[in-house]
This record gives structure tokens, sequence and C-alpha cells, in this order.
């Protein structure tokens, strides 16, 4: 497998103590180096300004480029060097599935910074730019239809909104409901001609590899089989481990192996083994650097130390579409609405209780509502 991998990733810091730290991608390359899977590593180029003006408004990319350096949101910090190291980070991811697409074998980008919350006007949740989005509208140079697959612990926000009215592009995303960023309802489906091409998945923590296996079975795998996707990006987020102290999933690692074999059949099923890894969403690390408190404690904005760019401020007025409340998963068992169906060929929506996506929020309830038992590994 292809390996995307700039040096200058390790140059990217948060604040003191920040999950998001460097320490992440010095434990994957220390792993891939010791199990001597690191070889066939390609070195990116920024991403050509013209590409990722396909995702972001150039109004937003000028305001990362000249940031200086404060807080974008809470969690997101800018730094001098932000702009450079994030147009690194879409560019590698770019190079992975652009090699992925030339190879017909997989690819997996490990860059930083992240990219799944970043939306075409703003940053936030430890993201600048949209890497997996920009990925995406270079494949559609050269294909017609790209799925997104995206199993962070976390809704990718960004993504699911820069595709919502489009079908070229499916999103599809598993996240824990209730945390941050408070998006990604089951009642999100797409917009216009969009509509039926996001599909949202909000679990209740708990939810761990039997859940998933549902998922991937129940779910993704008809979904993906009846979209046909010319390529598969995986927004691969390893915060829904159960070691990581983010949030509630409890994925084993042999659950994330299990995830990622289904993916790579289904890619060479259905678009010829071109099936393109990235980590888009946040990524713990299990070293020495894991977890909130090393050096004294994350280090948070104090009051008015945060600048919000203008059209972020309408979006967290809730004056824009997405940013609001929508049934959670308890609610829709509670209620047993209509999710939604999918058939051969077309989407259909509405209209009675989907016995897939049932059996799929059963096992869920079940887990949730069991003591789960974590093996270790
Ligand atoms: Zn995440």
């Amino acid at each position: 497998m292809t390996l995307v991998y700039h040096p200058r990733y390790h140059e990217h810091r948060q604040t003191i103590g920040h999950p998001e730290s460097p320490e992440r991608l010095d434990a994957i390359v220390a792993r891939l180096k010791a199990e001597k899977l690191w070889k066939d590593v390609l070195t990116p180029e920024p991403v050509e300004r013209g590409l990722l003006e396909k995702v972001h408004t150039p109004e937003y990319i000028d305001s990362v480029k000249d940031f200086g350096e404060g807080f974008m949101d809470p969690d997101t910090y800018v730094r001098p060097q932000t702009y450079e190291i994030a147009l690194l980070a879409a560019g590698g991811t770019v190079l992975a599935a652009k090699t992925a697409l030339e190879k017909g074998t997989p690819a997996f980008a490990l860059v930083r910074p992240p990219g799944h919350h970043a939306g075409s006007y703003h940053g936030g949740g430890f993201c600048y730019f949209n890497n997996v989005a920009v990925a995406a509208e270079e494949l559609r140079r050269k294909v017609d239809r790209v799925a997104i697959v995206d199993y962070d612990l976390h809704h990718g926000n960004g993504t699911h909104d820069i595709f919502y009215s489009r079908r070229d592009v499916l999103y599809i995303s598993t996240h824990q409901s209730g945390i941050f960023p408070g998006t990604g309802y089951i009642d999100d489906l797409g917009n216009g001609k969009g509509e039926g091409y996001n599909i949202c998945i909000p679990l209740p923590g708990g939810c761990g590899d039997t859940t998933f296996e549902l998922f991937v079975n129940k779910i993704l795998a008809p979904v993906l089989s009846s979209y046909k996707p010319d390529a598969i990006l995986v927004s691969l987020g390893a915060d829904a481990h159960y070691m990581d102290p983010l949030g509630g999933f409890a994925l084993t690692s042999p659950g994330f192996i299990s995830i990622s074999d289904k993916l790579l059949a289904l890619s060479r099923d259905l678009c010829g083994g071109g099936h393109r890894v990235h980590p888009g969403g946040r990524l713990q690390c299990q070293g020495p650097g894991r977890g909130r408190g090393r050096d004294g404690g994350l280090v948070r904005p104090k009051e008015g130390e945060i600048r919000v760019l203008p059209q972020r401020r309408r979006e967290l007025r809730g004056e824009t579409c997405h940013r609001r409340r929508g049934p959670g998963p308890e609610e829709v068992l509670a209620r047993g609405m209509t999710i939604c169906r999918w058939g051969t060929g077309e989407w259909s929506w509405g209209g009675g209780f989907d016995s897939r996506m049932s059996g799929m929020l059963d096992g869920c309830r079940k887990l949730s509502n069991e003591a789960i038992e974590i093996p270790f590994e």
C-alpha cells in the first residue's frame, strides 16, 4: 500500500496538552517502521490554490493565510506556519487519492492537520482545510462518483455541508450523538439533487465492534453497492477506539481492521481496488502523548480570545440550515420513525420503518444497555 507523508506534518502544533498532537503521527510512523511497512512512501506538494477553491471560499483561504496567531475556535489554534502545513495536508490527501486511482491499489495519507470539520467558509474542531473534500474534487476531475465513508467518532460536519446538495459525492458518517460538533442527525438526508446522498448514523455512546459490524453489513455495504462509486475515500478517525478519551465508542483494534477489510473488499468489487484511506478525522495516539492533562493541562482561550469569522458567526447563531436539533438515536427508537430506504439504482426516502436500519439500531440499543466487556489486546 502506498503511504503519503511529509516531515513538516510534525511541525503543526495546537496548544499545550491538546489531543491532536504530533505524537499521534510519531506513534503511527514508529509502528509502521517496526512492522516493516514503511516503504513506498511519497512526499506531497502543497495543494493547488485552484483545487482548494473548489471546496473553500477564497476569503476563507486568505483568512487562514493572514490569521497570524490565535484561536479560531476553542479547540483550534492557528500559528503562522499553520497555513502552509494545512496546504501540505490537503496536498497529501490529493496525492494519495490520485496514486490510488492510477495504480488501482489502496493508499494511506498520514496527514496533519485533519480536515473533516472544515466547511467551505470555516475551520474548527482542529481542522483548517477539508482534506478529504479536496481529494474528492480531484477525483471528480477523472471519475463520476465518489463515496466518502467517515467512521471517526465525530460527525464530519464540514464534509457533510460541502456535499449536502450533490449526488456525485456521497457522504456516509457514523458518529457518537450528542457530542461535538452537535450535527449529523439521522434525518439529514441531503438537499435538492443531493437528497438521499447524505447519510448520517448517529449512535449512542457504548457502541463498539458488533454495532459497527451491523453498520457495515446492513447499511454501508448495501448503500455502496447501490451507489456504485468509482472511488471510495475514508475519513479514518481512530478516536472511535475504546482507549480514546475523547468519546464513548468502544471499537477495538480488530474491529477497525474488520471495517478496513470490508471496505477493501467493497472497493475491489465496486471500484477495481482503488480504495483510499486518510485519517481525515482526529486520530488519538496511544503513546506517551496521549490524553489531556500532559504538561499541566490543556490551554483554553480566555474570553474574547477567539476570532470568529463573519460567516461562521451566522452559523453559530443558528441562521444556517445544518446547525439545528434533529432526532438522536434514542428518539428514533422511541418514535419508531422513518429513516431511509434505498433500492437498486435509485434512492427513495420516507414511508415505513426500514428493517435494516431497525435491526442496526436495535443492535446498538442492546449493546448500549448492556455492560460491555472490552478485551485487552
Ligand atoms: Zn474525531
